[in-house]
């Protein structure tokens, strides 16, 4: 049965951290909008599923692991007792806060919010099915699609067990599995992998190819290994998984690689996080002009406008980097096109940080793809062995890297491992869009003591010399 239609300058379909702030946006620039999603809150993937959640499970894992190193300044706790259903239940209340904040939010903007899995009829209206088995219709000016993605699986080695896990799944911490391999050496698998093992798991990452987070500078990747190496019962690269079968003990892997000894090994848990996949299917898009890619992302233009006038599109659903605040940044350029501003979604850069123990951010030029590339860049390290804050932290293993342009010296881009990279990054990332130059950044006093003074002694060893690394310089004359 179908309500009688219903019509909106702007629908929405899907509230995640791009849908919500493209709804916000519009609202704010005074446009009726409805906004749907699966869900009864807006959040998406990053507030139910993904950022937030592995965030506070993350943070309770640097608990964890401060108490067990405190030994280091003399201080002694006993191991830590972990109370399973309370650390489910707080992570849990930090997603309901944030969820029912953001709804309030969006009730206050007086965004009209339906609960449904929205479809397109044409290029005008959609229906929307209610869990009840109703529906009803919804007329529109312009569609903002932000329907965002959902893990991948490998198809060859899906099987029925409750001990079979997506990183959905193993955010919602059914328990402590005694071992757990993680299938994927990707920034999710990593810090699905840093939780457990804080938690007490023995854990195993596998990953098919040669490294472990894959396109990242190894140089960056480097002191994540060699702290994960301590803390996961084994890292296998180069490694494939052949199998994977349910016994009365675990799930028995199939499996094969340089450094696997026994062709099988049962685990406790197993969770598959090998990606993620575009939510473009089954939206009925064959009834709009809106075309799709090979691998399912849905073909946009600076404006996010699609290939059908009506229909904008963003997100996840739009292509990598798959990240929220890609998502919300292209969630405000689309509702501003809507409303008639001419703006486009050109960043310079777009940071990225993967948020293990320690996390690697970066930001802009990598110096992977400058050697793809063959692009000509001057790189200065600067070993966090060298800073004062880094010492007083007991975290010297971390490095921070400026990538610079030989030849005008304009910052191209800046990669960091260590404690709290994720914070540092913003800084670098606001450097580069303002166009700055190494040597700005290195002119810009930093407070000391803190970690953003590696950044600044990067950037100043890019001239080539900085004050806590010695360097023999050229004599004069
Ligand atoms: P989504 O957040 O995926 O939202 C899409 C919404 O559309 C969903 O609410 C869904 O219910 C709804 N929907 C789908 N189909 C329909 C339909 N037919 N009708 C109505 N509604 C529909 N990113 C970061 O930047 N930082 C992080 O630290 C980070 N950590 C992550 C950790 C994990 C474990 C995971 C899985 C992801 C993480 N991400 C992180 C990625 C981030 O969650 C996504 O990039 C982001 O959520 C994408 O936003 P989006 O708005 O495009 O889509």
């Amino acid at each position: 049965m179908t309500e009688k239609e219903k019509s909106t300058r702007v629908a929405v379909i899907g509230a995640g951290p791009g849908g919500y702030a493209a709804a916000f946006m519009a609202a704010d620039l005074g446009l009726d909008v409805t906004m749907i999603d699966l869900d009864p809150y807006p959040g998406g993937t990053c507030l139910y599923r993904g950022c937030i959640p592995s965030k506070a499970l993350l943070h309770a894992a640097k608990i964890l692991t401060e108490a067990r190193e405190a030994e280091h300044w003399g201080i002694q706790f006993a191991e830590p007792k972990v109370d399973v259903d309370k650390l489910r239940a707080a992570t849990a209340q930090v997603v309901d806060q944030m969820t029912k904040g953001v709804g309030m939010l969006s009730t206050a903007r007086k965004i009209r919010s339906v609960q449904g899995r929205a479809e397109f009829l044409d290029s005008t209206s959609i229906r929307v099915h209610f869990g009840d088995g109703k529906a009803e219709e919804i007329a529109f000016d312009y569609a903002i699609l932000a329907t965002g993605s959902r893990p991948a699986a490998l198809e060859h080695l899906m099987i029925e067990s409750d001990r079979l896990m997506n990183s959905t799944d193993a955010l919602e911490l059914p328990d402590v599995p005694k071992t757990l391999l993680a299938i994927g050496g990707g920034y999710i698998g990593l810090e699905l992998a840093t939780v457990y093992a804080a938690l007490g798991s023995k854990v195993t990452v596998v990953d098919i190819a040669p490294t472990i987070l894959l396109g990242a500078d190894k140089d960056l990747v480097r002191p994540l290994k060699k702290r994960m190496d301590g803390v996961c019962e084994a890292i296998y690269l180069d490694t494939t998984i052949h199998k994977l079968e349910e016994t009365k003990k675990g799930i028995r892997v199939t499996w094969e690689g340089p450094e696997i000894t026994t062709k099988t090994k049962t685990f406790d848990k197993v969770l598959m996080s090998v990606g993620r996949k575009p939510n473009s299917s089954g939206l009925g898009l064959n009834t709009t002009k809106v075309q799709i890619d090979g691998r399912g992302f849905i073909s946009v233009d600076e404006q996010m406008r699609t290939d059908d006038p009506r229909i904008l599109a963003i997100g996840d659903l739009v292509g990598q980097p798959m990240l929220a605040h890609k998502a919300t940044h292209e969630g405000i350029v689309a509702a501003e096109v809507i409303a008639g501003r001419r703006v486009a979604f050109e960043p310079r850069c777009i940071p990225a940080v993967v948020y293990t123990d320690p996390q690697v951010a970066w930001v802009g030029l990598t110096e992977t793809e400058a050697k793809d590339q063959k692009r000509k860049v001057k790189v200065a390290r600067f070993p966090w062995s060298a800073s004062g804050r880094a010492t007083t932290l007991n975290r010297n293993d971390g490095v921070t890297k400026i990538i610079a342009d030989p030849e005008t010296d304009e910052l191209l881009g800046v990669g960091i491992c260590g404690d709290g990279a994720g914070e540092l990054i913003a800084e670098a990332a606001l450097a580069i869009e303002m166009g700055a130059t190494a040597r700005d950044l290195s002119l810009t006093i930093h407070p000391h003591p803190t970690l953003t003074e590696t950044i600044m002694e990067s950037a100043e060893l890019v001239g080539g010399r900085t004050t806590h690394i010695y360097k023999a310089q050229k004599k004069k004359g």
